[in-house]
């Protein structure tokens, strides 16, 4: 099954439930490190922390990348 779905999903958490993806706000997106921070404003400023792992990732037009973990 292919990764796209309409929904944000953590890249690393494939085939788990998709519960607890979080929006970071402008705020939380500022405290990621600089690196990160510059990553997720390169794909469009839409960023996801996962409830189950941690991870952020950027989510956009159906795809998921993973950024850092939180
Ligand atoms: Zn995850």
């Amino acid at each position: 099954m292919l990764a796209r779905t309409d929904e944000p999903h953590c890249p690393k958490c494939k085939g788990k439930p998709l519960a607890d993806q979080h929006e970071l706000t402008e705020n939380e997106i500022g405290n990621l490190s600089g690196h990160a921070a510059q990553q997720v404003r390169a794909k469009g400023g839409l960023a996801y922390e996962c409830g189950i792992c941690s991870a952020i990732y950027s989510y956009r037009h159906g795809f998921s990348t993973f950024i850092c973990y939180g």
